[in-house]
């Protein structure tokens, strides 16, 4: 019996390496990566200049502590601001550290202005994390159940829904902030209309509300662009950042701009990994690699080709409801339960994930290639088939 503690469904196969968009598991099997461990492992695996980085950071040191400057996470902070439109930068070692971060901001925020009970405006189907106030953000009854008593100060709305907000606002005068995921991920790839994104942002002026963006999925680049809100020219006061950030490396981090900059003082918020000399490195080669070799460009257009052939291939098919997402975020919504799919593709050498029950969903690499796709559609697009007709 595993002495792992029983928090996953396992699949019944363990990696040993890989390279590029492909990983050989320990029987030596190879297969493609459209999943990069959850919008993970954004320049693929082993990639040289990621490696060579990592490796010369660990052979210099690879902590200090954040009672010292931090020269690699300075630089980190300063590159994110840049890119992101922000102003400052906590580091975290996760998603949902990013967005404990940017909740207890949002809670800070309300207390200045004199709100003693801050409310934060969460959607349906979003998640946040699984800690206790991300979980209880999060739009998910299962995963709340057992965990109870939930934190308190979130008013749940249905997403893509500038009506709910307003109703809201027009009862609850203790709302500091509107908490979104651009696409939402784990919810089943749902796309936030520009229209929405833009009236919202501006909902949030007339109060003085906070519009948090939890780009933790579709931040870093997997849209196309560096961030999923850039698509609207919309800009959030605060933006939370983790699994593709590091490539791998655990790393996450909360942007704050606008009314949330400079809210926080020494003692407000800590943590002993956050924004380490290691995990930095890894964060800022990352970004180097995904200016360089051009990979926002890489995911627009890759992804629309896999949303475009996968369409082909199951256009008119029976049970194919929707096929959606925006770069290398990609949903096939299904008219079933299809989680069964996951170990069938993994049997035909193809790492995807099922999400929301019925939502067949690929977050390959940035590094993706044209050919990467095509083998990806032309080897999926059966299964589903096959799944559909039995
Ligand atoms: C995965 C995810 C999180 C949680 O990140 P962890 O690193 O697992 O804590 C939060 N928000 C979104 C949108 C996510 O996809």
């Amino acid at each position: 019996m595993s002495h792992v503690m029983n928090t996953y469904a396992r699949l019944p196969v363990a990696f040993s390496h890989g390279r590029g968009s492909r990983i050989t598991d320990i029987e030596g099997r190879e297969y493609l990566d459209a999943l990069s461990g959850i919008a993970v492992s954004t320049l693929g695996h082993a990639h040289p200049r990621l490696v060579s980085a990592i490796s010369e950071q660990a052979g210099r040191m690879l902590h200090t502590s954040n009672l010292y400057r931090i020269r690699e996470q300075e630089a980190l902070a300063d590159k994110l601001a840049a890119l992101s439109g922000m102003e400052e930068v906590f580091f975290s070692n996760s998603g949902a550290e990013a967005n404990e971060a940017a909740i207890k901001l949002a809670r800070f925020y309300g207390h200045k202005k004199g709100i003693e009970t801050p409310t934060v405006i969460v959607m349906e189907k979003a998640f946040h994390g699984r800690t206790l106030a991300t979980l209880s953000a999060t739009g998910n009854r299962k995963a709340q159940a057992g965990f109870e008593p939930l934190v308190s100060g979130f008013v749940r709305v249905p997403y893509d829904d500038l009506a709910a907000i307003k109703a809201v606002a027009e009862h609850n005068h203790s709302v500091v902030a509107v908490m979104l995921e651009i696409i939402q991920g784990e919810g089943g790839i749902h796309l936030a209309s520009i229209e929405y994104q833009r009236a919202l942002r501006q909902l949030c002026d007339e109060h003085g509300w906070l519009l948090i963006c939890d780009e933790v999925q579709c931040g870093m680049g997997r849209t196309g662009k560096w961030f999923g809100y850039q698509h609207a020219g919309i800009q959030p006061d605060i933006a939370t950042l983790a699994k593709g950030l590091g490539s791998g490396v655990p790393i996450g981090a909360c942007l704050a701009g606008g009314k949330a900059a400079g809210l926080f003082g020494p003692g407000n918020h800590g943590s002993t990994f956050g924004g380490n000399p290691l995990v930095s490195t890894a964060a800022l080669t990352t970004i180097d690699v995904i200016e360089q070799d051009g990979l926002l460009a890489n995911a627009e257009r890759i992804g629309a080709l896999i949303r475009q052939l996968s369409a082909e291939a199951l256009g008119g098919v029976k049970g194919v409801v929707d096929i959606r997402g925006h770069g290398l975020m990609i949903g096939i919504e299904l008219d079933r339960p299809c989680g069964e799919l996951v170990g069938k593709a993994l049997a035909a050498g193809l790492l995807i994930n099922v999400t929301a029950d019925k939502v067949v969903r690929f977050l390959p690499p940035l590094i993706f290639s044209e050919q990467d796709a095509r083998e990806l559609v032309e080897r999926v697009t059966p299964l589903i088939k096959d799944f559909l007709a039995a």
